[in-house]
C-alpha cells in the first residue's frame, strides 16, 4: 500500500504558513513505515527539533484504477479515518529554501498517526465532516471539509492521473489552520464529527 497526501488545501492553513495558493492538489507521499496505528504513542524523532501536528481526513481506497473521473471517483474509496500528517517543519522550511524534496520532512518513521476506520456510510455529508484536534485538552485546529479547496473526488481523480490506485492506498487530504509544534508529554486527541478517534501521546 501507498499513502498519498495533499498539501495547501485549506485557504486559513496556506495563509498561517505564508504560501501560495496553489493552482493544482499538490501531492506527495509517505511511506509506508510511516503509520503509527491503534493509537500507540509517537516516540519525538531525533531527526527533528520542530515537529508539527497536521490533523487530516484520511480515505482509503477499495478498488483498483487510474484516470479517474471525478464524477466515478465516489465508488473508489469506502472509509475514512484520522490522521496526523506529522511533519518536520525545521527540514521542511530548510528543503523549500533549497527548493529540494519534502520526503525527509514528511516521510520519516511514524510520521502517519492513523485512527480507525469508519464506512463512509456512518456520514450522511462528506462535504460537510467536521473535525478538531485537541493538544491536551485545548482545541489547536478546527476543519470542515466545506472549506477544502480540492473534493475528495477531485482528489481522487487528480492523483489516479499519475499513480494507479489500489486497494488499501490511504490518501491524506489536507490540513485546516492551527498546526503547531508538539513535544514529550504532550496528549492529542482527534474528533470527527465530535467522535473521538485519535487517543495518544507525545512521548
Ligand atoms: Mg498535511
Amino acid at each position: 500500500m501507498k499513502i498519498i497526501c495533499v498539501g495547501r488545501n485549506y485557504v486559513a492553513h496556506i495563509e498561517e504558513l505564508g504560501n501560495e495558493t496553489p493552482t493544482e492538489p499538490v501531492i506527495f507521499t509517505k511511506p509506508d513505515t510511516a503509520l503509527l496505528k491503534n493509537n500507540e504513542p509517537f516516540y519525538y524523532p531525533a531527526i527533528s527539533n520542530d515537529v508539527h501536528h497536521e490533523l487530516e481526513i484520511v480515505l482509503r481506497v477499495c478498488r483498483e484504477g487510474k484516470d479517474i473521473a471525478s464524477k466515478f471517483a465516489h465508488k473508489y474509496f469506502d472509509q475514512i479515518a484520522l490522521g496526523i500528517d506529522f511533519t518536520a517543519r525545521d527540514l521542511q522550511s530548510a528543503a523549500k529554501k533549497k527548493g529540494l524534496p519534502w520526503a525527509l520532512a514528511k516521510g520519516f518513521n511514524h510520521s502517519a498517526p492513523i485512527s480507525s476506520f469508519k464506512p463512509v456510510g456512518d456520514y450522511e455529508a462528506l462535504k460537510n465532516l467536521h473535525f478538531e484536534l485537541h493538544l491536551n485538552g485545548e482545541v489547536v485546529q478546527s476543519g470542515d471539509t466545506s472549506h477544502m479547496i480540492y473534493s475528495f473526488e477531485e482528489i481522487i481523480s487528480f492523483i489516479s492521473k499519475y499513480f494507479q490506485l489500489k486497494t488499501g492506498d490511504l490518501i491524506f487530504t489536507g490540513t485546516p489552520a492551527g498546526v503547531g509544534p508538539v513535544k514529550i508529554g504532550d496528549k492529542l486527541e482527534g474528533f470527527l464529527d465530535g467522535e473521538k478517534l485519535l487517543d495518544f501521546e507525545v512521548k
